[in-house]
C-alpha cells in the first residue's frame, strides 16, 4: 500500500496513469502482432518538390489501419512504440518495407528519387539498427544515395562523439542525413555545426505562423544558417501558396507540405514517379 503519509503526492499511480499504462500495453501487443500476422501496417509516400512541383524526393511515413480501432496516426502509436521498445520491431519492418519498395520501384524501370525514412532517437542508439539498415540497403541491392534518414534534434542530442561517428559512417556509404522538425528542439548552433548532415527540415510550427514578422525573419534566418552551413533547406508542412511565396523569396527551394501534396499510397505515387521520367 502506498505511503500513509498525508501527501496526496505520494499517490504513486493516477487512474489516468493506469489507464495509459493498460492503453500502452495493449497497442504494443496490437502493433507487434500488426507486424507479424496482418497487412494493417502500410507505407504512404509525400512528395518534396521545387516551387513548380517537380519531384525531388519523398519521404516514406507509415500507416495503421487496426481492425480493432480502426486509423491511427503514427503521431499517436509512435511514441507509444518508442517506449515501449515495440520501434525496433517496428523500424525493422519499416525499412524492410521501404527497401523492398525501393527496389520494385528501380526493377519496374522508375527514375527514381531519394526516399526519406524517418528514425526515432531509440531506433538511432539501436547500433544493431544502423547494421540492419545498411545490411536491408545492400540485400535489395539499392544505391545508397536513394536513401535518406530523418533525424529530430532530440534523436541525435545524448551522446554527440557517438553521434557524429554513426552519422559520418552512414554519409560514408552515401546514405544521407535530414534533421527532421528543426527548431522545436533544444540543440545550439554550436552543436549542429559540428554534425555531418545534408538537409535541414524546419518544423511546420514556423511555415504556419509566416504572418507574425518575428517569426518571419526566425524563419529567414535559419534559411541563412542552411546556406552558411552548405546544406539544404526544406520546408515542411507548406500549405498555402502565400507560404511559398515568401519562403522561396528567402531563397528555399525544397517543399514538402499539403499545397503540393499530401502523403499518397503506392499507385498514387508512381504516377508523379512515371511522369518524373519525361
Ligand atoms: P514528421 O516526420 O515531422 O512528418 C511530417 C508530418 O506532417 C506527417 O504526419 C505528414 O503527413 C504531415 N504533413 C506534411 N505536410 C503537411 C501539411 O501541409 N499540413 C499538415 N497539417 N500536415 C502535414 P504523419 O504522417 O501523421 O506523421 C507524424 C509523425 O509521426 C512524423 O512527423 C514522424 O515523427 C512520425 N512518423 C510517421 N511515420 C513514421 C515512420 O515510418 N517511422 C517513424 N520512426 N516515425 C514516423
Ligand atoms: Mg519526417
Ligand atoms: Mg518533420
Ligand atoms: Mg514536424
Amino acid at each position: 500500500k502506498a505511503k500513509q503519509s498525508g501527501r496526496d503526492s505520494y499517490c504513486l499511480f493516477e487512474p489516468a496513469m493506469i489507464d495509459y499504462i493498460e492503453y500502452s500495453r495493449s497497442i504494443e501487443q496490437e502493433l507487434l502482432q500488426a507486424i507479424t500476422h496482418s497487412n494493417e501496417l502500410f507505407m504512404v509516400y509525400q512528395p518534396k518538390v521545387d516551387r513548380h512541383n517537380n519531384l525531388l524526393g519523398a519521404e516514406a511515413l507509415v500507416r495503421w489501419t487496426s481492425a480493432k480501432r480502426g486509423f491511427i496516426s503514427p503521431a499517436e502509436f509512435i511514441p507509444v512504440a518508442e517506449e515501449t521498445g515495440a520501434i525496433h520491431k517496428l523500424g525493422m519492418w519499416i525499412t524492410g518495407d521501404v527497401c523492398r519498395q525501393i527496389r520494385q520501384w528501380l526493377d519496374q524501370g522508375y527514375e527514381l528519387v531519394p526516399i526519406s525514412i524517418n528514425i526515432t532517437s531509440s531506433q538511432f542508439d539501436d547500433p544493431e539498427f544502423i547494421n540492419h539498415l545498411l545490411a536491408t540497403i545492400e540485400s535489395f541491392d539499392i544505391p545508397y544515395h536513394l536513401v535518406e534518414l530523418e533525424l529530430t534534434e532530440s534523436g541525435i542530442l545524448k551522446d554527440k562523439s557517438r553521434a557524429v561517428e554513426y552519422l559520418t559512417m552512414l554519409r560514408d556509404k552515401g546514405v544521407t542525413i535530414a534533421l527532421d522538425d528543426f527548431g522545436t528542439g533544444y540543440s545550439s548552433l554550436s552543436y549542429i555545426s559540428d554534425l555531418p548532415f545534408d538537409t535541414l527540415k524546419i518544423d511546420k510550427s514556423f511555415i504556419d505562423k509566416l504572418d507574425d514578422d518575428k517569426n518571419k525573419e526566425l524563419v529567414k534566418s535559419i534559411i541563412s544558417i542552411s546556406k552558411t552551413l552548405g546544406v539544404q533547406f526544406v520546408a515542411e508542412g507548406t500549405e498555402t501558396e502565400q507560404q511559398v511565396e515568401i519562403i522561396s523569396s528567402y531563397g528555399c527551394q525544397v517543399f514538402q507540405g499539403y499545397f503540393f501534396s499530401r502523403p499518397l499510397p503506392v499507385d498514387e505515387f508512381v504516377e508523379k514517379l512515371a511522369r518524373t521520367n519525361n
